[in-house]
């Protein structure tokens, strides 16, 4: 494969194009950021463990019939993925309250959800990611009315799944962030990644420690400490679900 120059670097990840046009290569970075990319740092091999974590899981979502952009891994902080055009929304499915849903509505950290959320945010670095109402989001033309049905649908059938698989690494999944996009065919496929930087994810066996619990990049931004080695945890428990099925 000949070398391209980047098309698009972003926070946590560099976008090359290939030889063609419809596949493009995710190169996954060890760059931190949080709030906005206002804190910034580097979790040691951040980038090799979402990247294999991500590729475990859109393999698994794949086998379970969600149509993803995940080719496979060339190299442990590589993936060959299906080139899409993103729509510019961040969809946030919760199951637990953390997060903004705590400090926008005063629910109580931990608070179970009757049923999960689904929330979409405009993809927007410059205007902080606002939460997005249906109408604003159809208002602003960045998806149609059938767009938003399918991936509501589509973000509470992989969350149904992604509960499942984390439940079975000891991991309760309180929320996570997905996207997706338009391939040259118009098809609506996952895109993005889901590794500890997109999730978050509390350890069953430390449930009721706020602080132990977390295996996310929550360790990350509110300087938590240890961040690689819970990184590194969650790669290790997806490694022996994926086995043990
Ligand atoms: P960000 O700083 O926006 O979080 P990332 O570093 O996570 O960016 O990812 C780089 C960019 O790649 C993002 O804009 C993301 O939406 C985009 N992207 C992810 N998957 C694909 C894909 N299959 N095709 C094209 N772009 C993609
Ligand atoms: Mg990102």
């Amino acid at each position: 494969m000949s070398v391209h120059t980047k098309l698009y670097e972003g926070k946590a990840k560099i976008i090359y194009p290939t030889d063609d046009p419809q596949i493009f290569l995710a190169v996954f970075k060890d760059d931190a950021t949080a709030f906005n990319a206002q804190k910034r740092g580097s979790i040691r091999g951040k980038g090799e463990i979402n990247c294999s974590i991500s590729s475990k899981l859109f393999k698994e979502l794949e086998a379970h019939g969600v149509k993803t952009h995940f080719i496979d891994s060339p190299a442990p902080n590589q993936m060959r993925i299906e080139a899409v055009k993103i729509l510019p929304l961040e969809v946030v499915v919760r199951n637990i309250a953390a997060g903004s849903l705590c400090q926008q509505t005063g629910l109580p950290l931990g608070t179970v959800l009757k049923q999960p959320l689904v929330e979409f945010y405009y993809k927007n670095d410059q205007l902080g990611d606002p939460l997005l109402t249906r109408d604003r989001l159809l208002l602003m033309e960045l998806a149609t009315v059938e767009q938003v049905n399918k991936i509501t649908h589509l973000a509470l059938q992989i969350n149904e799944f992604l509960k499942d698989f984390f439940q079975q690494c000891d991991i309760t999944l309180v929320d996570f962030k997905l996207e997706f996009g338009l391939n040259s065919q118009q098809q609506l496929l996952l895109a993005d990644e889901i590794s500890p930087d997109t999730c978050r994810l509390w350890d069953i066996s430390a449930e009721n420690d706020p602080n132990r619990r977390v295996l996310d990049k929550d360790r990350f931004r509110r300087d938590l400490g240890n961040v690689e080695d819970a990184y590194q945890e969650v790669l290790r428990r997806v490694i022996k679900a994926v086995e043990r099925e």
